[in-house]
């Protein structure tokens, strides 16, 4: 059959391939002027040093089908995320755990004491069910740990209050009582040795994959073809014509230096006065390779404007109420299958993402066609 692919992020490469793989005939138009969406990478050209240009992207999963799979088109070698938050002018270590806990309150408590602790800090909550951000985390670390981390952070990501904010984000983090400070609990955990694009590139490099860069996509454009696998914004499939979803976008202002700026990859900025999020350096995601020369972001986050490139979907009441009337509207479209991140609105890791593209390829193997969401 002939299958037309919209973006060639994670879901079009995995979707494509499978597909090419079963001998069927693959196109794609992608819109930007280059492959695997928000986790392209590429190599600067002054330092050498291997740049995540849509901000931070590490590979973390328990689905060992994923892990393997993804094996198959990089070489992943070990990357541990050790994230670290400045806060108040102190570095602690993230996710919160012993070391941050026994840091921020001066105390040298072992684990049970740390946990007793903590159940008393969250003495004065009496929250039961959580909806909110603000309440999981109040019920989580208690106040005070809280507002250091949590608060003024979520309030410059977000840009609104965490009472506004559902549970869910929050539930992303760990809290420890140990000092595991890997940001992710997942067994599998890696960085491709020659970058995310180099992976996706290998995804489509298929004699049954046919890719076109700079192509937007028009739903002109799909005519001839026997199935549609769309992993654009779903909203833009249908014109906006019901209004726009909301997104936060992300701005990075690049900076560089010579040797090591902070030690890390990561640090984030949990004061509010702070305008930035956090700051990347992007050499400390290859500590295999070697680099004098250093490539920084600062991260601040806004809303997503029409033009802007999209990043988190913000999925409050509203946008929910928005995104079930387009998922209506796209269980009317047949031949189509919304895919990925910006195709179903969720706030998708990439092992999600590529085990969701897994089972829509199988699927449609299987069935011969696919419904608009699996
Ligand atoms: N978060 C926070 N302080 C931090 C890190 C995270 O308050 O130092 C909150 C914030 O609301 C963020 C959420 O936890 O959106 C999820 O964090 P994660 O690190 O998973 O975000 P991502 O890397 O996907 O942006």
């Amino acid at each position: 059959m002939n299958i037309l692919l919209v973006g060639a992020g994670l879901s079009g490469a995995v979707i494509g391939r499978q597909l090419a793989e079963a001998g069927h005939q693959v196109t794609i138009f992608e819109a930007r002027d280059h492959i695997a969406g928000n986790c392209h990478t590429e190599r600067d050209a002054d330092t050498g040093v291997m740049v995540h240009r849509y901000g931070p992207h590490i590979f973390h999963t328990d689905d060992a089908e994923v892990w393997g799979y993804v094996g198959k088109f990089a070489r992943f070698l070990p990357y541990r995320n050790r994230v670290k938050t400045t806060v108040a002018g102190q570095v602690y270590s993230l996710p919160i755990n012993l070391h941050t806990i026994n840091q921020f309150f001066g105390t040298a408590m072992r684990p049970e004491e740390a946990r007793r602790f903590i159940e008393d800090e969250k003495a004065d909550t009496s929250i039961t069910d959580p909806q909110s951000f603000e309440d999981q985390a109040l019920r989580f670390v208690g106040r005070d740990l809280y507002e250091a981390f949590f608060r003024g952070y979520t309030r410059k990501q977000w840009g609104m209050e965490p009472s506004q904010l559902p549970a869910s984000i929050l539930k992303r983090l760990p809290l420890r009582f140990n000092y595991d400070d890997n940001y992710f609990a997942h067994r599998f955990q890696g960085m491709p040795e020659e970058g995310y694009s180099a992976m996706v590139a290998a995804m489509l490099a298929h004699e049954g994959i046919t890719l076109h860069l700079n192509t937007p996509f028009k739903r002109g454009m799909a005519a001839g073809f026997d199935h549609l696998f769309y992993a654009g914004p779903l909203d833009g499939f249908f014109d906006n014509q019901l209004g726009r979803l909301g997104y936060r976008t992300l701005d990075f202002e690049e900076f560089r230096h010579d040797g090591d700026y902070q030690g890390c990859a990561v640090m984030n900025y949990g004061d509010e006065d702070v305008p930035h999020t956090r700051i990347t350096e992007h050499k400390h995601f290859s500590p295999w390779e070697e680099h004098e020369g250093s490539v920084l972001y600062r991260e601040t986050a806004r809303a997503a404007g029409p033009d802007d490139i999209p990043y988190y979907p913000i999925r409050l009441l509203e946008e929910k109420a928005l995104l079930s009337d387009y998922v209506e509207l796209a269980q009317g479209c047949a031949g189509v299958t919304f895919v990925g991140r910006l195709g179903t609105y969720r706030y998708l890791d990439m092992d999600v993402t590529i085990r969701e593209a897994l089972d829509a390829a199988a699927h449609f193997l299987e069935h011969g066609t696919c419904p608009a969401f699996l």
